[in-house]
């Protein structure tokens, strides 16, 4: 009566001889539920309290001039901490929506290369116009995706490329026909990460160096929203990098996601 969930693994041995198993994940499918649904309780429901205290600190820091100077300092760490959780928050409620919703509801044809424009306007302004950020191309084909989805994921990346280079580094963005599809990618010439921890980046909270990360404002979920953004766009992440060689992260989109502006040839840019 109750619904069971499957899986199973056929092997095949010559031309009339199969091996099947099936294991029962009813178990660990439920488990991996109540873990998503609990997240994303837990973020919902702190979001309210982080609201009412960044709103004090904001009418205290406007008082600083009258409150003893040490205090005041007081008070900024304490606004810095406040947003650092809710940009914790944030991003364990983005991550468990995209757990939990299924994709592909609101997609559309996507203009990637003004998408690119204005996330680079974004990351210019919060490195204080250190880094170098340019777009590469003029590739015209459309992406069919959710805007704020992609958005979300070419952030991250960009973001991590300023807060991991020094200042003065180049961060290329590029939107241009790959293999049989599209990719977007994003690319440093700053300090790089040894390939031992490539396949790991995209976990939750995994980091290279955990003192640096914490200090340059990250939460951890970076690179696991860009996973799960892409996996709800059939996409996939690469991610190539030496140390001292800079980074560069490719998001490789299906020929199915591509939309071709009518008689505009396929390598039209590249
Ligand atoms: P974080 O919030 O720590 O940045 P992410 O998931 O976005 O979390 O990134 C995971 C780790 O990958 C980072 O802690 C950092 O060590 C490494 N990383 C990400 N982007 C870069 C980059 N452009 N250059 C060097 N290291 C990077």
């Amino acid at each position: 009566d109750e619904r069971r969930i499957l899986q199973y693994q056929i092997t095949l041995y010559g031309d009339d001889e199969r091996l099947v198993m099936a294991r029962d994940i009813t178990r660990l499918h439920q488990l991996e539920q109540m873990r998503r649904d609990f997240v994303a309780n837990v973020s919902h429901e702190l979001r309210t309290p982080l609201t009412v205290l960044s709103g004090y600190l904001e009418t205290y820091s406007e008082m600083a001039e009258q409150l003893p100077p040490r205090l005041g300092r007081s008070i900024g760490q304490m606004q810095a901490q406040t947003q650092r959780m809710q940009n914790l928050v944030n991003d364990l409620l983005l991550l468990s929506r995209l757990e939990i919703d299924q994709g592909g509801k609101d997609h559309e044809p996507l203009d990637v290369t003004a998408l690119l424009n204005s996330v680079a306007a974004d990351a210019r302004a919060l490195s204080g116009h250190q880094h170098a950020l340019t777009i590469e191309g003029d590739y015209a084909a459309q992406l069919v995706g959710s805007e704020q989805e992609v958005r979300s994921a070419v952030s991250n990346l960009v973001f991590n490329a300023v807060r991991y280079t020094p200042a003065g580094s180049a961060i290329t963005l590029r939107w241009k026909a790959f293999g049989q599809g599209a990719c977007i990618e994003v690319s440093d010439d700053g300090e790089g990460i040894d390939p031992v921890h490539i396949p790991r980046l995209t976990e939750r909270f995994y980091r290279v160096d955990k003192g640096r990360s914490t200090a340059t404002g990250g939460t951890g979920l970076g690179l696991a929203i860009v996973k799960h953004v892409l996996l709800r766009h059939d996409a996939q992440l690469q991610i190539s990098s030496h140390p001292g060689e800079g980074a560069l992260f490719r998001c490789v989109f299906p020929a199915t996601r591509i939309h071709l502006p009518a008689a505009l040839p396929r390598n039209a840019s590249s």
